[in-house]
């Protein structure tokens, strides 16, 4: 068995003795799985309608689930140790943001498309870090959708699966969160990295061939603490550019329609910050596309300096860095195997990727041990892809 699907196994292993635990008989469980997700290339360039390259991890949330005879529903976390009992009818309002608040916001908006007549059992188990910018938490919604259809034998189009859990992540959660997210869940496959395009949600599978590179996932150990605030002023500054630059290019709807020669006109006469934060979205428009080129040729190293170049780019010109996660990106930079790296994700913390040829991982996996935390004083977690998974039911 690979460790992939040793992973897998004691996960499934783990959810099992949950259900056993928690429901004991009435029937046979259905399970799904969906997973998590890195940005290979294109940061804060979804809700500007621009590119994005998300690839889906091996890791994720896995629920089981089985039909009631009457109209409870009992719910399960393994990862928080906890449960809730509530009728259909009767569906609570948890705090925002709660784990149980994703699961019951996906009840609520499936049930305005799709009747439920019974209530059901459900337990769910993730592995994958949560909170930490690989989106544990479109897995979890995307998850729980996936259980709705097999219980109720109704299925969705997955695109407007995908509306759905973006729904709930706005009005459970209350994050205004792009599509992106949801999107790779639900229909990235496994082998591939997802090329979207945020205007028109027009979308490609590109292979990933790993045989002599790997794509490892990097956690700074800082979790994104000034996200929000700095997150909306980001769209905020891109929106001022927007407008300044109508009034000399009528056709500009969004930062999707400025090239870089509009933006160095003299006419256009932005000033910074907006300048630098428009010049970032841009150019990492252009290196989306440079990277699926890349991709398509299994040219590796390339797809390592556009990655190098965007870290470059969201540090200086979008300033969503910080210390450590350029700390983090320098250390795997100066080890011998590795072709590229950056932050990923919204910024202020959270996670960095890295290729690396596969005869540098181990030794990646130690320098970022030792000197990145030394360095920092903060714990890194490293997760080496070592494939990936589509969702689905298992
Ligand atoms: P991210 O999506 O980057 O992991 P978020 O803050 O958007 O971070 O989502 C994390 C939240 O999602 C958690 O606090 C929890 O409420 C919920 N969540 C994620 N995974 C699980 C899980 N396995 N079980 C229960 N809730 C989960
Ligand atoms: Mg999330």
């Amino acid at each position: 068995m690979s460790e992939l699907q040793q992973q897998r196994a004691a996960a499934l292993h783990t959810l099992t003795l949950a259900c056993d635990e928690q429901f004991g008989d009435g029937g046979r469980f259905t399970r799904v799985f969906a997973p998590g997700r890195v940005n290979l290339l294109g940061d804060h360039t979804d809700y500007n309608e621009g590119l994005v390259l998300p690839v889906t991890l091996g890791r994720g949330v896995y629920q089981a689930g089985r039909p009631a005879t009457n109209r409870r529903i009992r719910l399960h976390s393994v990862n928080f140790g906890e449960s809730l009992v509530f009728d259909l009818e009767d569906l609570p309002t948890p705090q925002a943001g709660s784990w149980a608040s994703y699961v019951i916001g996906v009840v609520r908006e499936f049930m305005a498309l799709i009747s439920l007549d019974r209530g059901f059992d459900l337990a769910i188990h993730g592995d994958l870090p949560a909170g930490a910018g690989l989106s544990s938490s479109a897995a979890l919604t995307v998850s729980t959708a996936l259980i709705l259809e097999e219980l109720t034998g109704q299925r969705l189009p997955r695109q407007e699966l995908v509306r759905l859990c973006q729904r709930v992540e706005q009005r459970y959660a209350g994050v205004n969160c792009g599509i992106m997210d949801q999107f790779v869940c639900a229909l990235g496959q496994a082998g591939h990295s997802l090329f979207l395009d945020c205007r028109t949600l027009a979308y490609r599978h590109i292979p990933l061939q790993f045989t002599d590179y790997r794509l490892v996932v990097i956690h700074s150990g800082v979790s994104r603490g000034l996200y929000g605030s700095r997150y909306n002023e980001r769209r905020a500054e891109c929106d001022s550019g927007v407008q300044q630059l109508r009034r000399h290019f009528p056709h500009v709807k969004s930062l999707r329609d400025v090239d870089m020669k509009m933006l160095q006109s003299r006419e256009a006469g932005l000033e910074d910050p907006v300048a630098r934060r428009c010049s970032h979205v841009v150019m990492e428009n252009l290196r989306v596309r440079d990277a699926v080129a890349a991709l398509l040729t299994a040219d590796y190293p390339t797809l390592g300096q556009l990655m190098t170049a965007s870290h470059a780019s969201l540090r200086d010109l979008y300033a969503v860095s910080c210390p450590e996660l350029d700390t983090l990106v320098d250390v795997c930079l100066a080890t011998e195997g590795v072709l590229g790296a950056r932050m990923t994700g919204a910024g202020f913390g959270g996670c960095a990727v890295a290729v690396v040829e596969n005869a540098g991982l181990d030794s990646l996996s130690e320098r970022v041990k030792t000197q990145y935390q030394a360095r920092t004083g903060c714990e890194p977690a490293i997760f080496p892809l070592q494939g990936n998974y589509a969702c689905g039911v298992l």
